[in-house]
């Protein structure tokens, strides 16, 4: 079920409702109770679609891991040359 959001045009009130698609669109703002929320374009979709994201995210940090490996064999921090030890 999809997020929509609401920002209400009367006192800034802003909120989150999960909806159906077939469901009316809210109007009454539930600070201040006038009829003056406007649905807004909702971000959560986009954070949904994200998720292809995240997979290609941990591709890479899988390379970046082996990066890492390479670099702490090679002596970095606290590899005996730094000042922490
Ligand atoms: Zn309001």
């Amino acid at each position: 079920m999809p997020f929509y959001e609401y920002r209400c045009s009367e006192c800034g009130h802003e909120f989150e409702a999960m909806q159906k698609m077939s469901d009316q669109p809210l109007s009454d703002c539930p600070e201040c109770g006038r009829a003056a929320l406007v649905k807004l374009v909702s971000a959560t979709g986009f954070r949904l679609k994200g998720g292809g994201w995240y997979e290609t995210e941990f591709k890479g940090s899988g390379k970046s891991s082996t990066t890492d490996e390479a670099a702490s064999g090679g002596g970095g921090c606290c590899g005996g040359s730094c000042a922490c030890q």
